[in-house]
């Protein structure tokens, strides 16, 4: 046994290795000492190895998925072995010493999921494979609880954003990678893998053998880099099902120009699918979160993470909401008929997986069902949103399926398949026959228990069943001796305190009669079960886009429910370069103060390319933040396609959203605060352009108050003059107020605050113009400082003043100082610049060697 053990250790690689005995899975070694540990199970030994006993650990095998779920929730791996032939064709091929076969028939890894016990409904589980090709990224991600497969080309830059979009629950990337201490931080979970599993002509093979085409052209083109990353994705896949590969739908290019562009700490900070704990609740997902099904939710958070760039789309799933919106009879309508809908992407990635149970066939005949009820309700509805008509025939010709499904299967099949029951009557007629056949041996044995009562005169004798014994008579011990003479018509099989066991001839013919009508029974209902999932197979790609439509579905009434409910309106979105919401609301802030029984206070933005960067003072605890944080989610709710919460909002295209609010520490990845928001802002000032719409909180804070006021004001300038891009900047330091006099398209803004009968009134109100003060030491006094605190607090406030009156404080004369000004930036990013025009020009792979050196000269004397 152990030699079979270390072969399939062997296989298994750094997995954890469950090796199947009996009704147990058993781990051994170092592998028992991990699982023991975070399963807090009891650690026992089994027999020696090279003298020493062997640690060992098991789970029972009904109870194997909740173990699993925990094993790979805190980051294990693991790899199963079950036994492939029973103990009878053992003992047939090798004699009654023969081991059973064993081998590993699934690798279990977070992205490989497809229990459902082991998977969040509400939450996509993907696995992304990361490669390069040259200065490209390639990535490759796959939900196999839902087919859906996605790759991207990107370059090193952008890596970050997409990850982020997609908070993979399994990433793995080639080993050279991995160990580049570059890329360590930004794949940190990255499971390494042998560089050659990440080729890309092997990624071709293998993508044409999947789909079984001889071109990918229909796909478009893939890059090298995204053909590497399926190679490594595929392999990954084909290791865990054992060859056998999980349900793909063909893959689905995105391009980078087809979402706004949202990098990891703008996503974080403005916590769009999770908070800053990680956890769904608190987001910004969860609380608009209307939808009634789980695929309904998984999209709503796909949707949110990648705001779409165009226009004509954007308005056609608007539309559809907004149909929705208007019709409260249909929307209920139609969420009560989805609400009852079953899962049909994790019922398919189940079936397809090989782990798909009659009950899954049922949920699918049901979810099918609907959807047809769906169609007929939705059909005659005129004028039809685009985005309807365009989804619709989805939900239709599925009956051919459903009727089969019908027929064939019981209203409520089990989930077990092993101890039949599943197939409905009529389907089969030799099937019903053999059930009657068992059912009429059953009944002759129920009658038997009469007959030898009578004979024996014994009335507490009793026919009974167990898996060991099969069909027996049993009788109290102290009626046993009758039974135990030689020319009774009994034979003894077993004795137990209180009771003796018997068997008898009819009792013998009838129960083989019975068990043998039941077994031929179960293999044929298993031939159906087999039968029945290929021919539903056969159909996943328009079951797959049935499940889509489904979900769009869900989320386009679900935003309209939740836009009825919250009072939001419907923006316009357009190419410009405008910013323009009245009465604009934080969705999540609101919530929680409408909670608490408050409310909250609306405010308008409006920015243009004339007026495009705010400049925001006001008190601590002011509402800059919020203020701040709900244009950006706007943007993004504006752009998914979902109305947003507000009186009206006209928004141009943003094609990049950052954020840098508050201070995050990072201290994990061994940087400080201020370097973090160094970082953070350097990224924003190189990449966001005239379309993008960045939010600022107190950049400069980290540092001592001059160097802080220094980098604010830089920043201010740069994204001004460089970036002009549509920018709200919220500060502390009333000197940057200076600026307006120098920067035509930078307005003053301030959150309202007034003292009234000594108490500091926070209003949350934006006004124009500058803070007169900073409140500092009243909202000091508002979070419970000791009086003492602020008493002496106030004393050195006066003194700074003072003095800072009298010397005339140098922050004044910042505007003079040429470090500020704009010509600093330009020999960061040249503009008008020869030498610049030309380097950007050239495309270094169509020139031939000699012509390069022709360019090095002419840059030389351009230079
Ligand atoms: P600041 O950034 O100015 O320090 P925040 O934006 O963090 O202030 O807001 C502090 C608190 O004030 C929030 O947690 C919220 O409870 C409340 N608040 C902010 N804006 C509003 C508003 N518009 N209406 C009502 N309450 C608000």
């Amino acid at each position: 046994m152990m030699e079979q053990y270390y072969e399939l250790k062997a296989q298994a690689q750094d997995c954890l290795l469950f090796y199947r005995m009996g009704d147990f899975f058993e781990l051994f070694f170092d592998d028992a000492k991990k699982a023991s540990a975070i399963l807090d199970i009891a650690l026992t030994s089994r027999g020696t190895h090279i003298e020493e006993s062997i640690p060992m650990c098991g789970v029972p095998i009904h109870a194997a998925e909740s173990y699993l779920a925990r094993l790979i929730k805190a980051g294990c791996r693991v790899a199963i072995a079950d036994q492939v032939e029973t103990p009878a064709e053992a003992k047939k091929r090798g004699g009654s010493k023969a081991l059973v076969k064993r081998a590993i028939i699934r690798v279990v890894t977070a992205g490989t999921l497809t229990e459902e016990a082991l998977l969040d409904s509400r939450a996509a589980n993907w696995l992304v494979a990361v490669a390069r090709a040259g200065s490209d990224f390639g990535l490759a991600a796959a939900d196999i609880s839902t087919g859906r497969f996605e790759t991207i080309t990107l370059s090193e830059g952008r890596l970050d954003s997409e990850l982020a979009r997609l908070s993979a629950a399994e990433v793995i990337a080639p080993e050279s990678l991995v160990q580049q201490a570059a890329y360590k931080n930004r794949i940190p979970q990255a499971v390494a893998l042998s560089n050659e599993c990440f080729n890309s002509p092997h990624g071709e093979a293998r993508l044409k053998s999947l789909f079984k085409i001889s071109t990918l052209d229909g796909f478009g083109i893939f890059s090298r880099a995204e053909l590497a990353a399926i190679d490594g994705l595929l392999a990954w896949l084909d290791r865990a099902g054992q060859g056998k590969l999980p349900f793909l739908q063909q893959p689905v290019r995105r391009a980078y120009a087809d979402h706004m562009l949202i990098d990891a700490a703008t996503r974080s900070s403005l916590e769009l699918t999770a908070s800053t704990e990680g956890r769904r609740d608190g987001s910004l997902v969860s609380s608009i979160d209307h939808t009634v099904t789980g695929a309904g939710a998984r999209l709503l958070t796909a949707d949110l993470g990648a705001p779409l760039m165009d226009i004509d789309v954007i308005h056609k799933r608007l539309d559809l909401v907004e149909f929705f919106f208007y019709d409260t009879l249909l929307r209920e309508d139609v969420r009560d008929l989805l609400k009852g809908s079953p899962d049909l992407a994790r019922v398919l990635g189940r079936l397809v997986a090989g782990r798909g149970t009659p009950r899954d066939l049922s949920l699918l005949r049901d979810g099918l069902k609907q959807a047809f009820i769906l169609y007929e309700k939705l059909f005659s509805l005129e004028p039809k949103p685009a985005l309807l008509e365009q989804i619709l025939p989805a939900f239709r010709g599925h009956g051919s399926l459903v009727d089969l499904l019908e027929r064939a299967l019981i209203e409520q099949p089990p989930i077990d398949a092993t101890q039949g029951g599943f197939i409905a009557k009529g389907y089969d007629h030799a099937l019903d026959e053999l059930r009657s056949m068992g059912g009429e041996s059953r009944r002759a044995i129920a009658a038997l228990e009469a007959t030898y009562r009578e004979k024996t005169g014994i009335n507490t004798l009793k026919i009974r069943h167990n898996n060991v014994l099969g069909y027996h008579i049993e009788v109290p011990s102290r009626h046993a001796d009758a039974l135990m003479q030689a020319n009774s018509g009994f034979t003894h099989r077993q004795t137990l305190a209180g009771v003796v066991r018997f068997n008898a001839s009819e009792l013998h013919e009838q129960a083989i009669r019975a068990t043998q009508a039941g077994v031929q029974a179960i293999a044929i209902e298993s031939k159906h079960l087999a039968c029945l999932i290929e021919s539903t197979l056969e159909k996943r790609d328009h079951i797959a886009a049935c499940a889509d439509a489904l979900a769009r579905l869900d989320v386009s009434a679900g935003f309209a429910d939740c836009a009825v409910q919250k009072n939001w309106t419907r923006p316009t979105v357009d190419d410009s370069c405008c910013f323009d919401v009245i009465q604009g609301r934080h969705p999540v802030v609101e919530n929680a103060l409408v909670k608490s029984g408050e409310r909250f206070v609306a405010n308008n933005t409006n920015l243009d390319p004339k007026n495009r960067l705010w400049l925001v003072t006001g008190p601590n605890m002011g509402g800059k933040s919020t203020f701040l944080r709900q244009n950006a989610l706007l943007a993004v709710l504006a752009q998914t396609g979902s109305f947003v919460p507000a009186e009206k909002a006209r928004i141009g295209l943003v094609d990049r959203l950052f954020s840098r609010v508050g201070a995050s520490d990072n201290l994990a990845r061994g940087r400080s605060t201020f370097m973090v928001e160094m970082v953070e802002t350097a990224a924003i000032l190189s990449q966001a352009t005239n379309r993008s719409f960045v939010i600022l909180d107190e950049v400069g804070r980290g540092t001592s108050t001059y160097d802080g006021l220094a980098i604010a004001w830089a920043v201010v300038e740069a994204v001004h003059d460089i970036n002009a891009c549509r920018c709200l900047f919220a500060t502390h330091y009333h000197e940057l107020t200076q600026l307006t006099s120098r920067l035509p398209a930078l307005s003053l803004h301030h959150v309202r605050a007034k003292e009234w009968q000594g108490d500091l009134v926070l209003l949350h109100e934006m006004a124009e113009g500058a803070a007169d003060r900073s409140y500092g030491i009243e909202v000091a006094r508002l979070a419970g400082l000791p009086p003492v605190v602020l008493k002496r607090a106030s004393e050195v406030l006066a003194q700074l003043e003072n003095s800072s009156g009298k010397n005339n404080d140098s922050s004044a004369n910042l505007s003079d100082l040429p470090l500020f000004g704009v010509q600093a930036f330009q020999t960061v990013l040249p503009q008008n610049d020869p030498l610049y025009d030309a380097v950007s020009e050239l495309d270094a792979d169509a020139l031939t060697p000699r012509q390069a050196l022709d360019v090095i000269y002419r840059l030389k004397e351009l230079a």
